[in-house]
């Protein structure tokens, strides 16, 4: 079974993000806050320092967990308008009461470099130009870094977010992929999983994937970030089951979550280069 990790990855992608974003004016990220939740924090401040290393600016707007939706609304509208800044993130979770979908739309989609704003996820959808989400792209970045073939192949995707799940699969589907989405209402997951030449789950219950869910030799990317007991990471995919059963499988943490900041910086300076 081989190990697909994402480290060497990242470190190539930050490599060609430093050269793009030393070539022209230096881009800048506004990452918009507003939590207490210290899972999301810690991973803001890992945005920040990533994006130090590369020569992208960051900005790390915190508006405070009790921010009402029209400021965030506003902070965004005032973000996506300045020319100052290249790349607007909206961060979660949100105070109760706000839809980072109805925010979201406020980023400009030149900007919207997680693929946040609906209108984002429908370019992706059509096959226009857009920004796919951080994360959705790192998938696809690790199957091509890895060289896995696609074309004509049976993709499952676990899990229909709009953050992971659905653009992903619009991304598979491009690449000539034959792809199924699996949710909280699929019947016998395992079934269906099982038929997958290429797996990916995105879901947030660890070990929910276990060996009964892999086909022999499949290819498995686990996107899932599940806290554990003892303060680390662990991902959906029961990572020593499914290593016996598997073609790949990516590791949690050390997969796709290094590869997914890499990609929102190299988005960002992308953002800033735009014509
Ligand atoms: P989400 O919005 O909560 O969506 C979870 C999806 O999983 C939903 O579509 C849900 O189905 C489905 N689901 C829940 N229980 C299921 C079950 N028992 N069987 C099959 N499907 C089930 O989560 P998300 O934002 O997409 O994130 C998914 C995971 O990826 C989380 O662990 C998150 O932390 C991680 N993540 C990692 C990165 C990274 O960079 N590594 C980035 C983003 C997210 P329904 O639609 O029917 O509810």
């Amino acid at each position: 079974m081989r190990t697909l990790t994402g480290r060497d990855l990242a470190t190539a992608i930050k490599a060609q993000t430093q050269a793009e974003a030393s070539a022209g004016p230096q881009p800048r990220l506004a990452v918009v806050v507003a939590t207490a939740d210290e899972a999301s924090l810690w991973y803001v401040r890992s945005i920040a320092k990533a994006a130090a290393g590369v020569g992208v600016a960051c900005d790390i707007v915190d508006l405070g967990a009790d921010a009402d939706p029209d400021r965030i609304h506003q902070t965004l509208a005032g973000l996506s308008a300045d020319g100052a800044v290249h790349g607007v993130m909206l961060q979660t979770p949100l105070p109760a009461g706000a839809s980072a979908q109805a925010l979201a739309a406020a980023i400009d989609p030149r900007k919207d470099v997680d693929g946040a704003n609906p209108l984002s996820l429908g370019r992706l959808a059509a096959g226009l130009p857009a920004f796919p989400p951080a994360t959705a792209a790192a998938v696809m970045a690790l199957l091509d870094h890895y060289e896995v073939l696609l074309e004509g192949r049976r993709a499952v995707v676990v899990g229909r977010s709009t953050v992971v799940g659905k653009p992903l699969a619009h991304l598979l589907l491009d690449r000539h992929a034959t792809v199924t989405v699996c949710h909280s209402r699929t019947r016998d997951l395992a079934s269906v999983t099982a038929g997958a030449e290429v797996l990916v789950a995105a879901v947030g219950r660890a070990g929910l994937i276990g060996a009964a869910h892999v086909a022999p030799g499949a290819v498995v990317i686990d996107v899932g970030t599940n806290p554990t007991d003892d303060g680390g990471l662990t991902g959906d995919v029961d990572f020593a089951a499914v290593s016996e059963v598997a073609g790949a499988l990516t590791p949690v943490p050390g997969g796709v979550g290094p590869v997914t900041t890499a990609l929102l910086l190299r988005h960002t300076a992308r953002a800033a280069n735009l014509p």
